[in-house]
């Protein structure tokens, strides 16, 4: 029985590490893959990903505008100028499309894990470099979800960011409420479902600090926005939010159909 058991393991493993080591077509293109590598993407699909560019950004919150019409003087936006958005900054490397998007697919989903320290390493080019950052702290997920999906996809990359940087990384952020997944919600139905979602169990870690806050996908900034806002609770002196995508507000009409498309237009704009 044991043998068995250990023969089905033994097999197992070693089926997962030729996939890794020997993978023969890229998981994005399709196209043949020539060198060994434990990511499964060709290098022109990664060196197409191309960093976020935009004529018009919110200081504050960091989204992309096609005019300068939602921008005051001071270069913030409406929602920023409400103070509905607690963090100081965001920053992203790229939009949250094409290839990029199925590159954090096959991160997040498929658990192709060595593909966090490509990510991270776009995430810190995204990062001014004037910028001081006392300690790195992931956005949480509950330990339900996390026991299901076997990881958190923003504590990996925040570990590699603390790994490239020398930066401390704290786990400050617990996450006590499950809520339902934010996918498919709307902007404000977003920031009800977070509301009150995450605590700081030992202030005295980030008071003071300048914080780093990291995840995967910025969308609506709800999540990164109550995380913030405990934080700063907390005492922590500043909260920057570094993230590998973010949803560009301008190019969800054109992505999403008809009646979906409306709301989120009245949503966000
Ligand atoms: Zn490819
Ligand atoms: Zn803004």
């Amino acid at each position: 029985m044991a043998g068995r058991f250990l023969a089905a393991l033994t097999r197992g493993v070693a089926t997962g590490v030729s996939c890794w080591l020997f993978p023969d077509h890229c998981r994005v293109c399709g196209g043949e893959l020539i060198e060994l590598s434990r990511i499964p993407v060709c290098a022109s699909c990664l060196t197409s990903v191309q960093p976020l560019q935009a004529d018009y950004i919110c200081h504050q919150c960091g989204t992309p505008f096609s005019t300068a019409r939602p921008l005051d003087e001071t270069g913030r936006c409406a929602l920023c100028r409400a103070g509905l958005i607690a963090y100081d900054a965001a920053y992203a490397y790229g939009y949250y499309e094409g290839v990029l998007q199925q590159l954090i697919h096959l991160f997040k989903y498929e658990r192709v894990l060595p593909l966090g320290k490509v990510l991270a390493r776009w995430m810190l080019a995204a990062l001014p470099r004037q910028l001081t950052i006392d300690l790195i702290v992931p956005v949480p997920m509950h330990w339900w979800r996390r026991w299901r999906r076997g990881f958190n996809q923003a504590h990996v990359l925040a570990r590699h960011l603390a790994r490239a940087t020398g930066i401390r990384l704290e786990k400050a952020l617990r996450r006590r409420r499950l809520g339902v997944p934010q996918a498919g919600l709307r902007a404000a139905d977003r920031r009800r479902n977070v509301a009150g979602a995450f605590s700081v169990p030992h202030p005295h870690r980030v008071k003071g600090q300048r914080v780093l806050l990291v995840d995967d996908v910025l969308t609506t900034g709800a999540t990164a926005g109550a995380c913030a806002r405990e934080l700063k609770r907390a005492g922590a002196r500043s909260v920057v939010v570094l993230t590998v995508a973010r949803a560009d507000r301008r190019i969800w009409p054109i992505a999403l159909p008809g009646a979906a498309s409306q709301q989120l237009v009245s949503e966000v704009v």
